[in-house]
């Protein structure tokens, strides 16, 4: 592994990674405690009553750099991802109809669980297959499905009931934070302004603010409970997934900011009163949103785009990617077609680089270490992306030596360059040019190409450029590659 040699990092240890962690207010060193094998990840999975939109899947690229960067250092790593297939209610404020009722009316769906359970299946299926295609390798991730947890969800609502954290009310039961005196810690919600502003709590039984429904009753639909029929919380249900998938404390939490306030400090409240161990997470990390037009995405203003969306509009799935590589996942982000357009040239220029430059190169130490060093920087993707192009334009690095830099950086950055892409190549093809076989050219163009060739011999760069210029004007455009020149023609 070259970034042990790059970093001189301990012979058995890790290279030195800092993580920007919620909990702390710090860029932290990221360590493991001994006697643990992998690094233990959690990232809020979806609500699978829809598909999922390009905001959603920000949060997924970015748990993906995570698990890469992770790996990159030398841990191994456990990554889960939810379902939330079940159970989550419209808001965090625990008013309101549930998302799937809501998302059974508009397909036309009768009521029913069994429904439900198909629609589910119809998004987490779309869902994972949207993952895939941002090359997010889904073999390595578990992706429980809040459903098949219900018994777990049971058992810790119950222990959460012996221990003393539960009131009844009449939607069902509730979380008491007034017996959790921590509560909050994340983030430092202001918790006196909520309840100064607490209007909420008068549109349900809750005694405070910011208790929360464990179990919900339904007297139509559900699962039994020792609280009657009903549908367990969706903050219960990521609590009580993470043990059952990856034990009563983790390494990593992640999430969208939206997350943090609510959902992420009822999960710490759940497990740290219930395991009695604390922290429930060691590092909290939470990425910023991708709006639109500095709207946030949502269905209300119907600005939703999904990544079928992008593909349509002929755009490569993994410029998207790119896109969210260049931003620092804790900047909120704006998208638009323009910004994406100019993403997809990025990554259409490195993909043909890497396609078309020789593979006997050796990746350049110096240039790595820049790259890595960015990475190992809580994550700065665009970072890595300039130092790349840098070392490109730089020029001082032989290109076959650039392209195996890129390929090995790449490992990060997942944009699969090292996997022949047909769509990619069209793309570029269509954009820069198709490559010209040189034994068949017509005369003219063969005479000025060994003109222009014989001038650089000669250095005489005015005549060479002369010559490139003519070439340009019947269509054929010159890169010099380390194999020689290469002519394109543009149709
Ligand atoms: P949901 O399916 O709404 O539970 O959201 C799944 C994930 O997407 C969560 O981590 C959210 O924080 C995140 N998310 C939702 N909207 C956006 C957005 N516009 N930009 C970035 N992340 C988002
Ligand atoms: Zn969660």
């Amino acid at each position: 592994m070259w970034l042990f040699d790059l970093f001189g990092a301990k012979k058995a240890g890790h290279t030195p990674l800092f993580l920007y962690n919620t909990l702390t207010k710090h860029k932290d060193e990221f360590t493991l405690p001994a006697h643990t094998k992998a690094v233990r990840m959690y990232n809020c999975g979806p609500t699978v009553y829809d598909t999922s939109h390009i905001g959603n899947l920000r949060s997924y690229v970015f748990a993906d750099v995570i698990h890469r960067t992770l790996e990159f250092s030398g841990y191994k790593v456990r990554q889960v991802i939810n379902i939330t297939d079940f159970g989550h209610l419209s808001s965090d404020a625990d008013a309101g109809p549930d998302k799937m009722t809501k998302a059974l009316k508009r397909e036309g769906m009768a009521l029913s669980m069994e429904n439900m359970r198909t629609l589910a299946e119809k998004y987490t299926e779309q869902f994972i297959k949207d993952l895939a295609t941002l090359n997010i390798d889904t073999s390595r991730i578990q992706f429980p499905r809040a459903s098949d947890h219900i018994k777990g969800e049971i058992a810790l609502i119950s222990t959460l009931e012996e221990k003393g954290y539960t009131y009844k009310g009449k939607d069902g039961l509730y979380y008491d934070t007034a017996q959790f005196p921590e509560y909050g810690k994340l983030g430092d919600i202001n918790i006196e302004g909520l309840k100064a502003g607490a209007r909420v709590a008068e549109a349900v039984d809750k005694r405070a603010p910011t208790d929360f429904l464990l179990w919900k009753s339904d007297k139509h639909l559900g699962w039994d409970s020792p609280w009657g029929k009903g549908f367990p919380g969706w903050h219960i249900e990521c609590s009580a997934m993470i043990n059952a998938t990856l034990g009563k404390q983790i390494d990593i939490h992640t999430g969208g900011i939206d997350l943090m306030p609510t959902h992420h400090n009822n999960e710490i409240a759940q497990s740290e009163a219930a395991t009695g161990k604390r922290p429930f997470s060691r590092f909290w990390m939470h990425h910023e949103f991708l709006n639109i037009a500095d709207e946030k995405i949502s269905k209300s203003l119907g600005n939703m785009v999904n990544l079928a969306d992008l593909v349509e509009k002929g755009f490569h799935p993994l410029a998207y990617r790119y896109f969210l590589l260049g931003a620092h996942y804790r900047t909120p982000m704006n998208f638009s077609t323009v910004a994406l357009e100019a993403a997809q040239t990025s990554f259409l220029k490195l993909r043909r680089f890497v396609d078309t430059e020789q593979s006997d190169g050796s990746p350049s130490r110096e240039w790595l270490k820049k790259i890595q060093e960015r990475l190992a920087d809580d994550l700065d993707t665009p970072g890595a992306l300039a130092a790349a192009w840098e070392m490109l334009k730089d020029g001082e690095v032989a290109k076959a030596d650039a392209k195996a830099t890129i390929l090995e950086a790449d490992r990060v950055l997942g944009l699969n360059l090292a996997k022949p892409d047909e769509l990619a190549a069209s793309l570029y093809n269509k954009m820069f040019g198709v490559v010209v076989d040189r034994n068949v050219l017509p005369d003219r163009v063969k005479t000025l190409l060994e003109a222009r060739e014989e001038a650089r011999k000669e250095k005489n760069w005015q005549h060479a450029d002369a010559m490139r210029g003519e070439l340009q004007k019947l269509g054929y455009l010159i890169e010099d590659t380390s194999a020689g020149p290469r002519l394109f023609r543009k149709d």
